[in-house]
């Protein structure tokens, strides 16, 4: 086996075989935001738009739900989608400590307090058990996230939810596409929430947003929260009547009708993303030590990021060294052309805005009604652990014809894992801080240098 890169050697993965451009941009993506230009009407608030409305009929058959609303972002829908519920200033909302930023800030800007759910290290999904384990007298929903994905334990912590009377949110950004027990996500929480991120496995030429629901007045509402609290009519005159607390949420008609475009191939692209990774899985699940992405087989994964662990005794080496391996066994990959990645370098509760109690000046906790949970380090040690010994790959293998890459990626780690003993020699020797703590440091330097 050749030397490894990271040493000299030469990369397992050539300079050009590079990653395929995602979203893929074909010549219907561009008719479909040509169509929109000549027509002239931009935004949902464009009497006789018919893009955004059709994409909300097309993406609530897709999912299975009664009504679908398109904003602005996957932010913006979990947002709206809490405004939706009408919770009371100060109430609990349950999330995952491992997931996206905006799967914990959506309660804040509702002025809901986030309290955090350890997650599953197997699924990298919050356990049902852990939800209940966090629940107090306080709580009213669960923002249930599909972590990679991958869909959470949706008959369990549906059973939790209505044992407590919450409701369930279903953040399924990173999951379009996946099925439980033959369910899509997205119809099996009372109103669910979707990103259409140039990031995500159904993408949009900038950033939007969906929000699904059964329920009418949900539905209702959500639209208000979009449009300043209006109701637009789909016909005829505004009437400039605001109802309710609204924001500007809307989406644009280009994004729209680029995503329509976009959903035209979604089915195909995901089969074809299936097997290209599926391929890519059956090779690395010989490599002892490597922790491959699991898929419990009552539901589907939508493979929208590959998280892979790493277990330090097949390195020879204790328990007390899974960051150290992880770190070699990243640079090593990175040296042969794989692009191995962390994501997120700390749990979520360990961000400042929660830990400082940042919000609104210090609101929803100062709110009489309002109670601050443990934002702890020790409360997560599921997490802390995932974070510590595993690494992801983001974006090279969403593309459809990404196959012939993912084989080179496979090569990769085959080669880094015959080296196995140089890596844990370098494990050993080289020195080592914790993601969370490396974050800890970069945090204090980016603040102190904003002058603030
Ligand atoms: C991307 C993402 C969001 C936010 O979506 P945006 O469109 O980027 O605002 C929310 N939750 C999760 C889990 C995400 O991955």
């Amino acid at each position: 086996m050749d030397k490894l890169a990271m040493l000299g050697g030469t990369r397992a993965v050539p300079r050009d075989h590079r990653i395929l451009p995602w979203p893929a941009v074909t010549e219907e993506d561009r008719s479909a935001v040509q169509r929109v230009m000549e027509g002239g009407r931009f935004t949902s608030a464009s009497s006789g738009e018919t893009e955004i409305a059709s994409l909300e009929k097309e993406w609530a058959e897709q999912v299975g739900t009664r009504h679908c609303v398109a904003v602005s972002n996957g932010t913006a829908a979990l947002s709206l989608a809490l405004a939706a519920l009408e919770l009371e200033p100060g109430s609990e909302v349950i999330v995952p400590a491992l997931s996206f930023i905006a799967s914990a800030v959506a309660p804040l800007h509702v002025m809901a307090v986030p309290v955090f759910a350890d997650i599953d290290p197997l699924t990298f999904n919050m356990s049902p058990a852990a939800i209940e384990a966090v629940i107090t007298p306080r709580t009213r929903a669960i923002v249930v996230v599909h972590l990679h994905g991958l869909p959470a334990d949706m008959d369990e912590i549906t059973a939790v939810a209505e044992r407590h009377g919450l409701a369930v949110v279903e953040d399924a950004a990173q999951a379009h596409g996946a099925r439980y027990r033959d369910r899509p996500v997205g119809s099996i929480g009372r109103v669910n929430t979707f990103s259409l991120n140039v990031s995500k496995n159904l993408a949009t030429c900038g950033e939007g947003g969906l929000i699904n629901t059964d329920d009418d007045a949900l539905h209702t509402r959500a639209l208000m929260a979009r449009q300043f609290g209006e109701l637009i009519p789909a016909r005829g005159e505004r009437s400039y009547v605001s109802h309710a607390l609204g924001w500007n949420q809307k989406p644009g008609a280009i994004q729209a009708a680029f995503t329509r475009s976009q959903l035209s191939r979604f089915g195909t692209d995901a089969k074809q993303r299936e097997a290209n990774v599926r391929a890519l899985l059956d090779r690395l699940s010989a490599l002892p030590g490597l922790v491959c992405p699991a898929t419990p087989g009552d539901r589907t994964h939508a493979w929208h990021i590959l998280r892979f662990r790493v277990d330090p005794s097949a390195f020879g080496l204790p328990d007390a060294y899974a960051g150290p391996v992880r770190a070699a066994v990243m640079r090593a990959l990175r040296a042969e052309g794989v692009p191995a990645a962390p994501y997120q370098l700390m749990p979520l509760p360990h961000q400042k805005i929660f830990r400082e109690r940042l919000g609104f000046g210090g609101y929803p906790w100062a709110l009489p009604s309002a109670r601050t949970p443990s934002y702890a380090l020790d409360g997560f040690p599921h997490t802390l652990r995932v974070i510590e010994d595993s690494f992801t790959i983001q974006k090279a293998h969403l593309h459809p014809l990404a196959g012939e890459l993912l084989t080179r990626y496979a090569d990769a780690f085959e080669k880094v894992w015959h080296h196995r003993d140089a890596l844990a020699q370098h494990a050993r020797s080289a020195p080592y801080q914790s993601p969370w703590e490396r974050a800890d440091d970069i945090a204090a330097a980016e603040w102190e240098a904003t002058g603030l």
